[in-house]
């Protein structure tokens, strides 16, 4: 090819490349144009949209959980990121939603398969969760079900009544969540009108936190079936210490309230006191539930509060509690209750499973965790021992309670004292045990016990500890990870013991539909050897440690079975009520 030749194709080539430029940003702003006219013509809550118009601090929550891993640092000014079990998080699973299982595990992997296409459909959870979910952004929601119930299905259905009511629930939400016309219109009015009465065409329920993750997840689990009852969007404020931690529930929207709100730290807000004292609704109410209170929010459970309540448009609820039995309690709720969970102490494990699903940094590690240590055992047994006073409390004196609970109920075999060889060795069974502990101690001592001798059954015991975090730690996200792995991880258990009073325990039994044995609390070295050691709980339900002390007319309550016979006093808090399965 000659000069003039080269010189020709060059020109020819600036010619195309210009033409080229200008016809490909000709398309760009029209395909732009167009994509925001939709936006913007669209009432519905595209994915694309929460991400585009979410504020920047709400990130999403795999997002959330990076940033704040790596802002935040726990009370010794450890960061969490370098204390990070895992390098990567990420989980191996397939187009299907099965995951990395190994060989023996076949079967699971077929049904995990046949479970996700079942007729065509996405039946999640019994059709407690809607389907169109993004499978890759909540792995945990196509396949949590298929480690939970590996033998058999589940034996608590949702009733149709929930299902149906999830699902206009979700309508509403779509409609008034975050970044939609509704939201901004409704902020801006009631930032004008917060102490006034105002009408506006959705209304909020904003559940703020208070103590430990399991007061946290079971309290968040109380507001969002009030919210059902009262056709409220549930919003959660989620300080950074919550983020990445559980999937967002409510299909093409978000549950987490912006932080650019005027009411993430509201002012001057008027409270349930005042209200009723003035007998009349302020668009903005701040209404406290908490268990440091007396008699909480007293007359919350009546009906007269809550014609009140119910024309406050942006209710803020702080709260630590499971105030689900006061819902029950008050006579225009109770119907719809009763139709919504018809099986009384099914309340928290089907919201508990519509709501909380681990986000996949969670679920590589329960997964991980169970695949590795728990898959392969005949049995698996969760202890969970929570010391109130951790200073005054021997940890010897907790491990012969310990002891003397799952010896005494056979949830763990003896020692075979006489031998150090097991005879029956060819057929023995595998049990898992997973240990939930702030204290070393019982993992290892249980797993020193086990290896030193063999047991009389000829049973294999397996001990396993998946952290020990020494204390409980405040504004820590990696700390509240562990937390919520375990939580999960023992409601992944066949049998559950627990500690008596605990949250932690509540959540874990919850979603676990498991009736634990509690285990008697020992606060410093009072009683050292109790007897019993622990006792069966009769339901699966969290105790609601405040109950209301006044009926609606402002006598005491004295028995609740009396009044409420689907209710109980707690085996662990008898000041305590919780929901009990009766045929009434
Ligand atoms: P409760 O105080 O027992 O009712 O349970 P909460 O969950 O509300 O608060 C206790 C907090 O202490 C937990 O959320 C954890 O942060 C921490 N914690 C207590 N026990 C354990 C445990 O066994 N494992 C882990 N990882 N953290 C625990």
């Amino acid at each position: 090819m000659d000069n003039k030749m080269m010189g020709m194709s060059f020109n020819r080539f600036k010619t195309c490349s210009a033409l080229f430029a200008i016809a490909f940003t000709v398309l760009v702003i029209i395909t732009l144009t167009y994509q925001n006219s939709m936006f913007y013509l669209s009432e519905g809550f595209s994915k694309d949209k929460i991400l585009r118009r979410r504020p920047h601090n709400v990130t999403t929550m795999d997002l959330g959980f990076r940033e704040s891993a790596k802002n935040t640092s726990d009370m010794n000014g450890t960061s969490s990121e370098s204390r990070f079990p895992q390098e990567e998080l990420s989980t191996t699973a397939t187009e299907d939603g099965a995951q990395n299982l190994t060989g023996s595990d076949e079967g699971f992997k077929k049904a995990s398969i046949s479970h996700i296409k079942s007729n065509g459909t996405e039946q999640l959870y019994e059709g407690l969760l809607a389907s169109g979910f993004d499978k890759s952004s909540c792995i945990s929601r196509f396949q949590s079900y298929l480690y939970r119930y590996r033998k058999a299905s589940s034996p608590h259905k949702p009733s149709s009544y929930l299902i149906s009511k999830l699902r206009n629930y979700e309508e509403i939400h779509r409609k008034c969540g975050p970044g939609t016309r509704h939201y901004n219109g409704t902020m801006k009015k009631l930032a004008r009108f917060k102490k006034q009465s105002t009408n506006t065409t959705c209304k909020y329920l904003v559940w703020t936190p208070a103590n430990g993750l399991g007061n946290r997840i079971i309290s968040m689990a109380a507001a969002f079936v009030y919210a059902l009852l009262t056709d409220r969007v549930l919003l959660v404020k989620f300080e950074d210490d919550m983020m990445g931690l559980f999937c967002e529930p409510f299909l093409n929207s978000t549950w987490l309230f912006p932080k650019d709100s005027p009411f993430w730290n509201p002012r001057g807000v008027e409270t349930y006191q005042s209200m009723l004292a003035k007998n009349s609704s302020p668009s903005v109410l701040h209404l406290n539930l908490q268990h440091s209170k007396e008699d909480p929010e007293k007359f919350f459970h009546c009906d007269h509060s809550q014609k009140l309540v119910r024309k406050v448009p942006f209710l803020i609820l702080l709260t630590d509690q499971y105030f689900v039995p006061s819902l029950f309690m008050i006579p225009s709720f109770n119907l719809e209750m009763t139709q919504m969970f018809p099986e009384r102490d099914t309340v928290f494990h089907h919201v508990g499973h519509y709501l909380f699903h681990p986000s996949n940094e969670a679920w590589g590690l329960i997964s991980r965790f169970y695949d590795a240590y728990l898959a392969k055992s005949d049995e698996k047994i969760g202890l969970q021992i929570r010391l109130f006073s951790p200073h005054s409390t021997p940890h010897e004196a907790v491990m012969d309670l310990l002891l003397s609970c799952t010896l005494q109920h056979k949830l763990l075999p003896e020692l075979d004292t006489k031998n150090s060889v097991d005879s029956t060795q060819e057929n023995s069974s595998l049990k898992a045990v997973l240990v939930a502990s702030l204290f070393p101690e019982y993992g290892e001592n249980l797993k020193t016990m086990y290896l030193r001798k063999p047991t009389i059954t000829g049973e294999l015991v397996g001990v396993y500890q998946p952290s020990h975090e020494g204390h409980q730690k405040f504004h820590n996200n990696m700390h509240n990870m562990k937390a919520w792995t375990e939580m999960y991880l023992l409601s992944l258990c066949d049998k559950l013991v627990t500690t008596s009073l605990s949250t932690f325990g509540y959540v874990a039994q919850g979603l676990g539909g498991l009736k634990p044995w509690l285990l008697y609390r020992l606060v410093g070295n009072r009683t050292l050897h109790p007897n019993p050691p622990c006792q069966r709980d009769f339901s699966m339900e969290p105790c609601y440690h405040i109950p209301p002390k006044h009926d609606c007319e402002g006598n005491s309550i004295k028995h609740f079975t009396s009044s409420f016979p689907y209710m109980r006093s707690c085996v662990d808090y008898s000041s305590g009520v919780k929901l009990v399965n009766v045929s009434i």
